[in-house]
């Protein structure tokens, strides 16, 4: 399944959550050794002590780019989605609602013990949409 988060640009900014990751340049350092190789400089990508932090507004909803047949969808997957409100879920049927529309799929199996097989995801089959 392959989906495209919506963001909502226009929300309020103390909505935005935030996206800190390592930052490059200086790999975390927060310094980069200087041209003339005899200290070190703060880092020039402007990194907060090594780490980059972007501003990130709340997501409004999924595009479904493309959805299979069949799909194994993760714990962290319906979590995620569900935390997002694009995603929801009761006992046998998974509803993503993206922007054009609802996708239903059953829940064929869920994670566990079958026989000698452990599964780690919901076994889905669709049920409607495109
Ligand atoms: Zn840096």
């Amino acid at each position: 399944m392959r989906l495209k988060r919506l963001y909502d640009r226009e929300a309020p900014k103390k909505e935005w959550g935030e996206r800190v990751e390592t930052c490059p340049t200086c790999k975390g350092k927060g310094v980069v050794v200087n041209q003339s190789r005899t200290g070190v400089d703060q880092c020039p990508a402007g990194c907060e002590a090594g780490r980059l932090v972007t501003k990130v507004p709340p997501v409004s909803g999924v595009q479904v780019l493309h959805a299979g047949p069949e799909q194994h969808f993760s714990p962290n997957f319906l979590e995620g989605g569900m935390k997002e409100s694009w995603l929801s879920m009761d006992t046998d049927q998974i509803t993503i609602h993206g922007a054009d529309g609802d996708l239903v799929y059953k829940v064929l199996r869920t994670p566990g013990r079958y026989g000698d097989e452990v599964i780690h995801y919901y076994d889905c089959k669709k049920l409607k949409g495109a």
